[in-house]
């Protein structure tokens, strides 16, 4: 086994879980009333290691709303159908140093990288962009199933709706976009956000999100499934950005002292992967000024003090 002594690691892992629980920092979500109606209290850590070991603890079977952790998975899968090339031939790789969905592009008038607003929206244009709306949902949901090895996966209309009725700034974010040719030719822009929304609509557990980050850990081979779902360099190139950019404005201090690729999302997610071992997903929607979850920053935070999974541990 991967992790040798498991309930030891278990008994760790409880101990931290409790530890965060007392946390009462932090706001949940509240630009659409579908989020701001999330329970402060809800509080999930699931863990599925690369040989399918798992552990869950909480509210593990609740469904929440992927939000921005679909960034990088989407991103993950747009790589497999484009290549590492002709993808950052329209976003980029770099942090941007500023807000997620901050109305601005780098130097090339390019998207940052594909972890903010402006670089999803541009991975999710690239993403079968000759299928009907239809049969790309229907792709990139089935892609999502396999990731999570048919664990539960859900789509949530309200959230969809409502995140499609507040949406001034990822319209103004495509329009800019646009503006700049940033889209390839043939880029159908309400479609395209459209497509955006419903990816951040997607729903998940932290049972089945733990899938999801083992997937990536086990470097795109489902470690329950044994399914080939990304490739290799897909799954390099989204770690490394993870690692970089997934964090908000957050990202550097989060590689500094947590030293782990992960994204979290708007709905109190935060899906962490510790390569070759395990992926974890920890969700509790009050979020800090970051908009990072409270409880999941300081879950990454207490397992690397106790445990040597920081990257550049082991020197
Ligand atoms: N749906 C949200 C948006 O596009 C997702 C943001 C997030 O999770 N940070 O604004």
């Amino acid at each position: 086994f991967i992790i040798p002594d498991f309930r030891g690691f278990c008994h760790h892992l409880d101990q931290i879980y409790n530890s965060c629980k007392n946390n009462t920092n932090g706001k949940v979500a509240s630009y659409i009333p579908q989020l701001a109606r999330l329970k402060s209290e809800h509080w999930a850590v699931s863990v599925c290691t690369v040989d399918g070991q798992r552990y869950s603890n909480g509210d593990v079977n609740v469904p929440f709303t992927l939000q921005s952790c679909s960034k990088p998975l989407t991103y993950a899968m747009a790589l497999g159908l484009n290549g590492t090339d002709t993808m950052h031939s329209y976003v980029g790789m770099e942090p941007s140093g500023r807000y997620f969905n901050e109305l601005c592009l780098d130097y090339n008038n390019k998207p940052h990288n594909p972890m903010i607003n402006a670089g999803a929206i541009m991975t999710a244009a690239l993403v079968k962009p000759h299928l009907s709306a239809a049969d790309r949902f229907d792709f990139i949901f089935n892609m999502y199933r396999r990731l999570a090895g048919d664990e539960f996966l859900g789509f949530n209309n309200a959230v969809f709706l409502s995140e499609k009725e507040c949406a001034d700034r990822n319209f103004a974010l495509a329009y800019f976009m646009r503006e700049n040719k940033c889209f390839p030719e043939g880029t159908r822009l309400h479609e395209t956000l459209d497509f955006y929304f419903q990816l951040c609509s997607l729903e998940i557990t932290a049972e089945s999100g733990a899938v999801m980050a083992a997937t990536l850990a086990n470097g795109g081979i489902n470690p329950l499934t044994g399914d080939p779902v990304l490739t290799v360099d897909a799954v390099r190139n989204t770690l490394t950005l993870m690692h970089s950019c997934g964090m908000y404005n957050y990202s550097g201090q989060f590689a500094f002292k947590v030293g782990l690729p992960s994204k979290s999302g708007v709905s109190g997610c935060v899906l962490l992967v510790i390569p070759n071992t395990m992926g974890i997903c920890l969700w509790s929607p009050p979020l800090d000024n970051n908009g990072n979850s409270c409880r999941g920053v300081q879950f990454c935070m207490e397992l690397v003090s106790r445990f040597n999974f920081h990257n550049f541990d082991n020197l």
